[in-house]
Parts: structure tokens; sequence; C-alpha cells
């Protein structure tokens, strides 16, 4: 039996046999209470009836501290379960990493002498390329995931050009934006010396500008700003598309691992329904916050704030 299935059978069967006692207990003191409401009851009677309800409110005194530690102990072992799980997905994930990464190295490999292969096998080549470049993509999320469940998601802060950082994310999301016939329009406030961590912070603004292009169909425009914060100490960046819009159910479930809406990429791009859940626990490791507004036809618009820091 795993550690998931012990858990859940013991805690239902306190559960039921909590509820078993509740229910003795209650109609112990309904009866006691009928004694004592009955205005022709005798002295013997009444007293007998207080003793019933003392007894009675004793147990369910002990019954409630039993539950308190059943609770703590429910608790306790569901910490357990969710230890072994984020162990068990930064493992799989690391130990898959490395021999998906070494098929993708051969495959760049032969790629570059492509003039040694027939047009199908160059085609059946780039198609491993491209499969196992999703693959790492899915086991990086994952492995990311696990560090920020397990609390071991550690920053590694620098100063850097944040307007530079988003130009250059903008660009190369252009490529993917262009052939679908998206347009990404920039309003980019210079903030030359952000200090954060670079690389993180650009898993968040790919993520989102990427989603505005996967979610969006043609014809459309996606605008990214940076502005200053409202009360000037942080900064915005702002990310708002012509999309499908996420229905209001949805707003609040979207930065769950794995959630995803009904929506469906517009070009047949992957969806994981982890980069959200991501986006938002790294923002949060960097004191800052994320929200989206949506309607559904007509577009989203995902807000960061961020604090501004200074290099120590
Ligand atoms: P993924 O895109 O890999 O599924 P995400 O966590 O980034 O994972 O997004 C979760 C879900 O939220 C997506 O599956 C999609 O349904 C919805 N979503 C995210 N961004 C947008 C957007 N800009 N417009 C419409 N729907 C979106």
């Amino acid at each position: 039996m795993n550690p998931s299935e012990q858990g859940q059978s013991r805690a239902e069967k306190d559960a039921s046999q909590a509820e078993d006692v509740f229910a003795r207990e209650q109609a112990a003191l309904d009866e006691a209470a009928v004694i004592l409401e009955n205005e022709n009851a005798s002295g013997d009677e009444l007293r007998a009836g207080l003793k019933s309800m003392r007894r009675q409110y004793e147990r369910l005194l002990r019954l409630s501290r039993r539950l308190t530690e059943m609770s703590d102990t429910s608790h306790r072992e569901l910490m357990e379960i969710t230890e072994f799980k984020n162990h068990l997905m930064g493992m799989a994930a690391h130990d898959i990493r490395a021999p998906v990464g070494i098929m993708m190295g051969f495959s760049q490999i032969l790629l570059a002498d492509s003039e040694e292969f027939t047009e199908q096998q160059s085609v059946f080549l780039e198609k491993i390329r491209k499969q196992g470049e999703g693959v790492l993509g899915l086991l990086d999320d994952l492995l990311t995931l696990s560090q920020t469940e397990s609390g071991s998601l550690t920053l590694d802060p620098a100063e850097f050009d944040l307007t530079e950082l988003l130009r250059e994310l903008i660009e190369s999301n252009r490529i993917i934006a262009e052939k679908k016939r998206i347009v990404l329009d920039d309003r980019l406030a210079e903030y030359p010396q952000f200090y954060a961590d670079r690389e993180r912070l650009a898993q968040v603004f790919n993520n989102l500008i990427g989603n505005a292009v996967k979610y969006s169909p043609a014809e459309t425009t996606a605008r990214i700003s940076l502005d200053p914060g409202a009360d000037g100490e942080g900064v915005l960046v702002t990310v708002v598309d012509q999309g499908l819009g996420i229905p209001p159910d949805d707003i609040e479930k979207i930065f769950r691992p794995f959630h995803r809406t009904a929506n469906r990429p517009t070009g047949g791009e992957k969806s994981t329904g982890l980069g959200l859940s991501i986006v938002k626990r790294i923002v949060e490791a960097h004191d800052g916050t994320i929200r989206v507004e949506s309607e559904v036809g007509k577009g989203s618009r995902f807000t960061v704030e961020l604090p501004i820091r200074s290099a120590p």
C-alpha cells in the first residue's frame, strides 16, 4: 500500500468513528435535555438528568481532544505525502532529463550533417529534435514546480536591464506570432538597473507573452507594457491580448498546477497547465503579485507587479 492509500484509509476510518461517537453523544444529550425540560420532573430525576449531561459533556471534551490529535496526525501525514510527491516529481524530472538531453544532442549533431541524409531522414531527425525539445521543456517545468512546492526554489538576484529583457522576449515570441498573424506591440519604460533573478523573470514574462500568442486568433494584437507601479515604488508589467479570454469560473484556478480551461491553443501548440502555476510562484518569491482580468471572446490582461530592490 502506498503512503497515500494508507493515509486516506486511516483518515476515513477515524472520521467515520468520530461521526458515530458524536451521534451517540448527541442522542444521550437529547435524552437528558428532555428530562430537564419536563416541568413535572422530580428532584431525583432532575439530578439524574444533570449528572448524565455532565458525563456526556466530559465525553465530548475527550472526543474533541482526540479529534484535535487526529487532525494533527492527518496534517502530518498529508505533509509527508506532499513531500514524497515533490521528491518523486523532482527525481523523475531530473533523471529523465539527462538521457533526453543526450538524445537531443545527438539529433542536433546529425542534423548539422544533414546533406548526408535523405530528405525523409532529415524530416524524421527534425521531428526527434522538436519532440525532445518539448519533453525537455516539460521536465524543466516539473523540476521548477517541485522546487517551488518543496520550498527549495532559490533566487539568484543580480542587476540587469529589465527593458532589454522584455524586448528580447518579445522578439523571440514575434517569430511565432508573425506565423499566426498576431501583432506584438510594446510600450516599455526604461528600467536599466533592475535587481532580481533575471532567468526566473524571463521564465515568467516568456510564459505570459507566449500564452498571449498561444491563446489568440489571427489578426489580433497583444500589447506588452512596462510602467512604474501605482505608488512609484514598484514596476508593472502588463500583457494584454485580444484572445479567447478566460471563463469566470476558471479565473481563480488557472494558477493551480495542471489546470487548463476549455481554451485550446490556436496554433496547435502544446499545453500542460503548468506555466501559470510556476509564474505565480516565481512572482511571489520576488515578493510580487500577479492578477488577471479577462472577458471571454474579448481577451485577457495579466498584470505583474514587482517591488524595486537595490543591490546589496
Ligand atoms: P498551458 O498554457 O501550458 O496549458 P498555463 O498554466 O500557462 O498552461 O495556462 C493554464 C490555462 O489557462 C491554459 O491551459 C489556458 O486554458 C488558460 N490561459 C492561459 N493564458 C491564457 C490567455 N492569455 N488567454 C486565454 N486563456 C489562457
